[in-house]
């Protein structure tokens, strides 16, 4: 993959930086001169290195605005000294002047300064200090590749910290990370959230009569069917042994139960093909419960709503879906009663 690079400043500035970042089949290179539209490239592309020209309107604004950005603070911001005064300062001052820049750079939010030394100064400097660019360049491609490749570990391990092994469905652990999320979406953007739990009926015979083997891949094809009878925006989790959960953002009571008795049926009326020779009828009982304003900001209320609906279903005979209003007004007529 190519450096991408973004040198806010002048087109003339960038004429005095190396060649070599001119080079197409290394670098993606960029120049803005606008502090917004700076910005919102950098948001949008995240280029791996910035050269900043620092007598530019916007400059020291830019390099401590993205230090200031949790995502975007990997960027390495090489930040270029060119102002005729500050050089001019630099020769009468000397190394002080240029310690007590630099550090300011430094705590500015640059990665590093570099003094332009063009004009007056000789060839040899000038090629020492375009070779210290490069060094620059070179440390800051180092550092964002470590990064990158860095985050995408995360993400690997991130998804298996989630992933349920057998059934790649989303885990408990993953469950427990995102309800509190949707529970709090729900609350502050007043959108409804519903909950489907689901477990498999008497499953343990189906391990009793044909071995655990067959009972795991009785699951992996269930999850299957389940996760491609679910519209995109719901969201199914393993909740435990066989029991499972489904997040339904942007849908009410009603809604919900639609999609639980369509998920009801489409187990309860096609068997699963274990192998040729075997294919297992199965159903399932669902509770379904829809987010109150006053549950519980980690969802336990709700969890638990949805949980005493399964246990009723179980109770009213399996293979079938009892919502949370039905599972009240039958409490309710029984405490009359
Ligand atoms: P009910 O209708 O009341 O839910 O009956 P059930 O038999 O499904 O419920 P029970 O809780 O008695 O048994 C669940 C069984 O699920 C027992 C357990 O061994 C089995 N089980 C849980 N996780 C797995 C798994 O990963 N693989 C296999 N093969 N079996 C599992
Ligand atoms: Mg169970
Ligand atoms: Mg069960």
């Amino acid at each position: 993959m190519k450096t991408s690079i973004l040198v806010f400043g002048s087109h003339n500035f960038l004429a005095t930086l190396p060649d070599q970042i001119h080079d197409a089949n290394t670098f993606n290179l960029k120049v803005i001169s606008d502090f917004n539209q700076a910005v919102s490239h950098i948001q949008n592309v995240q280029p791996d290195i910035i050269f900043v020209q620092t007598s530019w309107k916007g400059s020291i604004k830019i390099c401590s605005w993205l230090k200031e950005q949790n995502q975007l603070s990997w960027i390495h911001c090489i930040l270029i000294e060119d102002r005729p005064q500050q050089l001019v300062k630099k020769s009468q001052r000397g190394w002080e002047w240029e310690f007590e820049m630099t550090a300011n750079a430094l705590n500015q939010g640059a990665d590093a300064y570099i003094w332009l030394l063009t004009e007056e100064t000789n060839d040899r400097l000038t090629t020492a200090t375009k070779s210290l660019i490069l060094s620059q360049l070179t440390v800051g491609v180092r550092k964002v590749q470590k990064y990158r490749d860095l985050m995408n570990t995360n993400d690997i391990l991130s998804a298996i910290a989630l992933a349920d092994s057998l059934t790649d469905l989303n885990n408990r652990r993953a469950l427990e990370w995102d309800l509190p999320r949707q529970i709090n979406k729900a609350r502050t953007q007043d959108i409804s959230l519903s909950l489907i739990i689901i477990d498999v009926d008497f499953f343990k015979k189906v391990n009793d009569q044909h071995g655990h083997l067959v009972g795991d891949r009785l699951l992996q094809l269930l999850c299957s069917r389940l996760r491609h009878n679910l519209r995109s925006q719901d969201i199914a989790f393993r909740y435990g042994g066989e029991e499972f959960v489904v997040l339904l953002p942007h849908t009410n009571g009603d809604e919900a139960m639609t999609v639980a008795e369509r998920l009801n049926r489409i187990v309860r009326e096609q068997p699963f093909a274990i192998n040729s020779n075997l294919h297992l009828h199965i159903t399932i009982s669902l509770g379904v419960a829809c987010f109150q304003p006053d549950d519980d900001e980690k969802g336990m209320n709700l969890l638990h709503r949805a949980d005493q609906c399964l246990l009723a279903a179980k109770a009213a005979g399996r293979n079938q879906v009892i919502g949370w209003e039905q599972y009240s007004q039958v409490s309710n007529l029984e405490a009359v009663s």
